[in-house]
């Protein structure tokens, strides 16, 4: 799978908060290429994310995969795509109150189509490989944020998604979790050949990148 960007603006919030968040964004990114996405605070890595895992819809410009524009996909069919297709892992984690780690995992298999009983061995597996094997029946609110991205980061892995979009993984661990983490979504990139863009600002994770995209130099608008 290819994801394409074509000429995309995102115009977020109203009023006297209305922000152009990414502005004529034109790039590609590649099957079985881990693209780390850098810039600043504030200049739109966490915007592009959202746009290509088709949760928030350009004002401008046009989302591809494989060439085809999410645009034109119903609802539904968003909707099927994300859970089926898009890995996403967001910062805060965004896992499900009430169910321990370990059912974080085969509850989205489950959602996703596939049948849990297969997955439970390489869910445990996921789980030891982001340092969580001490976690199992631990719930959300029983893990710390970090604890509770890398819950995030297995589940997306399991399902070995087409496109795999990771927001600041290693923001909340220290340096060795950051390199085995890092070198986890890197094997599993170049394994699968997903679509793998991670937003950064972690020179252990530019540093085992395959490719980098700078949003300062995408979002500079073009001169007149
Ligand atoms: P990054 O992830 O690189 O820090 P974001 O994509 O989160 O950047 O944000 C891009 C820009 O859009 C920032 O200037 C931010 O302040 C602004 N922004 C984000 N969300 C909203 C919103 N809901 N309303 C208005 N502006 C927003
Ligand atoms: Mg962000």
């Amino acid at each position: 799978m290819t994801l394409h960007l074509d000429d995309v603006t995102v115009t977020l919030g109203r009023g006297d908060a209305r922000t152009t968040a990414l502005r004529g964004l034109d790039t590609t990114f590649r099957p079985g290429v881990l693209t780390a996405l850098v810039g600043p605070s504030g200049s739109g890595k966490s915007t592009l994310l959202a746009v290509a895992g088709a949760l928030l819809r350009p004002d401008r410009g046009r989302v591809l995969l494989n060439g085809s524009d999410l645009a034109a996909l119903t609802d539904g069919e968003r909707a099927r795509a994300r859970r089926e297709r898009v890995g996403y892992v967001f910062q805060s984690g965004n896992l499900l109150t009430g169910l321990t780690a370990e059912e974080q995992l085969l509850a989205a298999a489950s959602l996703a189509g596939r049948r849990p009983r297969t997955l439970r061995t390489r869910a445990r597996e996921l789980l030891t490989e982001v340092g969580l094997e001490h976690r199992l029946t631990h719930r959300p609110d029983q893990l710390s944020g970090g604890e509770r991205q890398r819950i995030a980061l297995a589940r997306a892995l399991l399902l070995q998604p087409e496109l795999l979009l990771i927001d600041e993984p290693t923001a909340a661990v220290d340096r060795t979790r950051a390199d085995d983490l890092t070198a986890l979504i890197a094997r599993t990139t170049h394994q699968y050949g997903s679509v793998t863009i991670v937003a950064t600002h972690d020179p252990v994770v530019t540093d085992a990148a395959d490719a980098t995209v700078d949003m300062l130099e995408q979002a500079t608008p073009s001169a007149v």
